[in-house]
């Protein structure tokens, strides 16, 4: 593990963005979307700085359900895609875990285990037009009827369904998608989610019984074009490292691998302490914001497995062992994603071990 290069997470601005998140969704009630590790930042971590404040979590899969029981959180936790097989749906009864059920197969693994001891809590994925997980429109109400036969299930069946492109406001195919979770469960009896992060910020006709935020929790954003700050909210990440030297590299060399970028004058090239092997995304491109100090530079050349390097003419005062920040509250995830061709959520997600996280 790098001592050097560093990501500190900010539980303030965890709390901060769950309040403004609670306060702009109410009525509807939130699920802290903690999945794959909290976006990157430490599902325990995470779930430790929201506990007296969330009201639910929700993550990808059962051992996560497992972990935060084990942190001792006394949330409502759904399972946005368990039970994954038939052995699943005890451990989630035994955990008071959601199940979200998207599959005939599901649904025959719960007519078999006929859970009995207390009542599981079910929850019936629509498929709406992401063609991802779902039942169809179709066979909804039937799905429920099921459900509702089976005595070990609560009778409080909800009813989710998940947007493929919120970020896109006004856009037709959420619009259709909405209706075509309204018509397949018009009539049901339960409580109804629909909105991700974007789905709160693009479509207040949307947030029903619960909104299931994850981006917005880390203030993070997948609006084109935006970052979670442009909507209020903070970054909970900073990822930073140091300058480890600093070169005079002559007028047409080319730099690092494949020497992808070739030096228009004499000029200072700074190399800092990290690289994909960190996490950082080697499809950065030239020109990708990097900050030294408190001066915004450009990367140039190839992100290497351990290395970046950097152009310093704007920088002239930079040293070696100076910070350098490859996002954060100063430099906004979304605009290094932007370069690297991907969304800030696959950035912080992609951590690795070699990285050292601190809480501020
Ligand atoms: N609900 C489901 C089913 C998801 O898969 C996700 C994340 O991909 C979310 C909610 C949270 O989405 P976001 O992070 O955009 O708020």
């Amino acid at each position: 593990m790098s001592r050097t290069t560093v990501a500190t997470i900010h539980l303030g601005a965890l709390r901060h963005n769950l309040a403004l998140i609670q306060r702009t969704a109410a009525p509807s009630r939130v699920m802290a979307v903690v999945k794959a590790d909290a976006y990157g930042h430490g599902l325990e971590r995470v779930a430790r700085a929201l506990d007296g404040q969330a009201e639910a979590f929700a993550v990808a899969a059962l051992g996560d359900g497992l972990r935060l029981r084990a942190a001792g959180h006394r949330q409502r936790i759904a399972v946005l895609s368990g039970p994954d097989q038939p052995g699943d749906i005890a451990e989630m009864q035994r955990l008071d875990l959601d199940a979200v059920i998207h599959h005939e197969a599901q649904l025959a693994w719960l007519a078999e285990a006929s859970p009995r001891r207390g009542r599981l809590r079910v929850w019936i994925k629509v498929d709406s037009g992401m063609h991802r997980l779902g039942f169809a429109p179709e066979r909804v109400a039937a799905v429920h009827a099921q459900l509702a036969a089976m005595p070990g299930i609560d009778p409080q069946i909800g009813l989710l369904t998940h947007f493929a492109e919120s970020e896109v406001f006004g856009g037709t195919v959420t619009r259709a998608q909405i209706e075509r979770f309204n018509a397949a469960t018009a009539g049901l009896d339960g409580p109804r989610s629909l909105a991700n992060s974007a789905g709160l910020l693009g479509w207040p006709e949307a947030r029903a019984d619960w909104v299931r935020t994850g981006g917005l929790l880390y203030g993070l954003s997948v609006v084109d074009g935006k970052s979670g700050g442009d909507f209020g909210y903070r970054p909970a990440m900073t990822l930073s490292t140091r300058l480890i030297a600093i070169n005079r590299i002559r007028a047409g060399e080319r730099l690092g691998y494949n020497g992808t970028w070739t030096c228009p004058e004499d000029m200072p090239v700074g190399v800092a302490a990290i690289g994909y092997g960190d996490g950082y995304p080697r499809s950065a491109v030239a020109g990708t914001p990097v900050l030294v100090g408190d001066r915004r530079v450009p990367l140039v050349g190839r992100v290497s497995m351990d290395l970046i390097t950097l152009d310093l003419r704007e920088a002239p005062a930079a040293r070696v062992g100076d910070r350098v920040t490859l996002w954060g509250p100063e430099l906004p995830v979304e605009a290094v994603a932007a370069q690297a061709g991907t969304i800030s959520y696959d950035l912080t997600c992609g951590m690795t071990r070699r990285v050292l996280f601190v809480e501020d």
